[in-house]
């Protein structure tokens, strides 16, 4: 019992610890090559918060017996606790062998597993290190496999990395800039730009949404897609969201009384005080609560769903708009489309990247249908051609966004356009359309034109400002 892990059978981390050790003896013994394997669950938390802990050591214990029955006899995987795995890989006799068994792997623990009548898919991050003689300790070498399984799932989960220098770069800059974060809040070197959102049917800007940038004073501009995510790993979200909630409306309010503005919120924030964040920054810059969008994507409604759902219906009560951010990415479960009532949902931009294409305009017009059914607007993301606006009209799409129409903006030049779209708008109102969407149920009595690819705000009147 002292060695082996009670829910599963599989060795414990102790045992893993002699095995690692047992194979680094033999590789310099005999000069061969042998791998770690360091494996992470994906998704093992929601699955375990939604169907309840029994239901959860079913599946470990399912996915512990897969994972056994894809090794060799003389492998062996330990896992180290909670949805930890790792394995270690002995007499590697060809480089691929790693590769290929870490296939083999993710796609036994991928198939479907039913726990109560129900089939869940849980997926699995693998990441790999081959080592032979003189490579390090089992610490270092366990520590490397960690580093490239942190790769893995950076790099879209249910997949694996192998450890090279490179990565061990990547991660240490990555450590940098988790550190240099918090320097940055205090500097001030977070702000935000703000991109338009138009109505589909009058041209009108009817809202901007707030994206972070972050300009480092080594690195440069750091995008979105590269800071939050370490954000809410570090925790630093917490501040920095609660700071983008009170930048946005203060800026929302030196614009016409008619445009909201979006502010993305993390799921981490839902568990720390989220609706304090928001109250204070109504409160602090007195902006109407009709006038703040909140854009949340389906991973906050996975983690503790009641509570979160109590608190978008406590905020929803206040007139805060809530949105569905990136809908037909990740589960798109239309579960959630039920549990709240949500006031819009934004279509990923890869459905309209991908819009000439008659299975994903089938998908947009899908959701455009349920959308109106539940009385729910349905905004088109990553618009940026003449010809994917037509189609998204025609689909039914009640708003647009996208770089066909301005790319996010400073505050200043997000204002200058907003008064020029206003004024422009009235003449892109009375201009004919050149396409007529065939689904909308009212079409609307004048119809912007579609403008060519390369201008930005004229597609319904106004000057291009970017
Ligand atoms: P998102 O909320 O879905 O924001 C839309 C993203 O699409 C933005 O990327 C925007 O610049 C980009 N985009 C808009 N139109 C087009 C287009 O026509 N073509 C292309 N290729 N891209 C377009 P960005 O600013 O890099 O933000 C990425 C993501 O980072 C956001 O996706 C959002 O999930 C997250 N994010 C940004 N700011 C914040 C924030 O303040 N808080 C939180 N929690 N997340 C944020
Ligand atoms: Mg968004
Ligand atoms: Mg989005």
């Amino acid at each position: 019992m002292a060695l082996h892990d009670t829910l599963t059978g599989l060795p414990n981390r102790a045992l893993f610890r002699d095995r690692l050790d047992q194979a680094i003896a033999h590789a310099t013994h005999t000069h061969s090559s042998f791998a770690v394997l360091a494996c992470d669950l994906d998704r093992f938390k929601s699955i375990n918060d939604s169907l309840g802990h029994p239901a959860g050591d079913v599946l470990l214990r399912v996915v512990a017996e897969r994972m056994q029955s894809v090794l060799r006899p003389y492998d062996t995987v330990a896992r180290l606790g909670g949805d930890e795995f790792a394995i270690v890989l002995a007499y590697l006799d060809e480089e691929s062998t790693a590769p290929s068994l870490a296939e083999r792997l993710i796609a036994a623990v991928g198939e479907p597993i039913f726990l109560d009548g129900q089939a869940v898919e849980v997926g699995v991050s693998v990441g790999i290190t081959v080592a032979s003689e003189n490579d390090g300790d089992a610490d270092e070498l366990f520590k490397r496999a960690d580093m490239a399984l942190y790769e893995a799932k950076a790099g879209g989960r249910n997949t694996y990395r192998t450890f090279c220098p490179d990565v061990g770069a990547r991660v240490a800059t990555r450590g940098q800039l988790g550190l240099d974060m918090k320097e940055a809040i205090r500097r001030g070197e977070f702000r935000l730009m703000y991109q338009p959102v138009v109505d589909a049917a009058t041209g009108k800007v009817v809202s901007l949404e707030a994206l972070m940038r972050w300009s480092h004073p080594v690195r440069g501009e750091i995008s979105p897609g590269e800071f939050i995510p370490l954000a809410e790993e570090n925790g630093l979200i917490i501040p920095l969201g609660a700071w983008a909630l009170r930048e946005a409306c203060r800026e929302a309010l030196s614009w016409p009384e008619v445009l909201r503005v979006g502010v993305n919120v993390s799921a981490v924030q839902f568990r720390s005080g989220l609706e304090e964040a928001v109250l204070f920054a109504l409160a602090k810059t007195g902006l109407p609560a009709h006038r703040l969008k909140l854009e949340v994507t389906e991973s906050v409604l996975m983690q503790d769903g009641d509570a979160v759902i109590a608190c978008l219906h406590r905020l929803r009560a206040l007139g805060v708009i809530i949105a569905l951010d990136d809908f037909g990415t990740g589960y798109s479960s239309l579960g959630y489309l039920r549990r709240f009532p949500f006031d819009k949902i934004k279509i990923d931009r890869t459905f309209i990247r991908d819009i000439t294409d008659p299975d994903a305009a089938a998908i947009v017009r899908a959701v455009v249908s349920i959308g109106e059914r539940l009385g729910m607007g349905i905004v088109a993301e990553g618009v940026e051609t003449a010809e994917q606006l037509d189609l998204v009209r025609r689909e039914g799409c009640t708003q647009v966004q996208g770089f066909l129409f301005s790319r996010p903006l400073s505050p200043q030049d997000a204002q200058a356009y907003v008064l020029s779209a206003q004024a422009g708008s009235v003449a892109a109102s009375s201009t004919p359309s050149l396409s007529t969407p065939k689904r909308r149920r009212k079409p609307p009595t004048a119809l912007p034109p579609a403008c060519p690819a390369r201008c930005l705000v004229p597609a319904f009147g106004g000057a291009g400002l970017t």
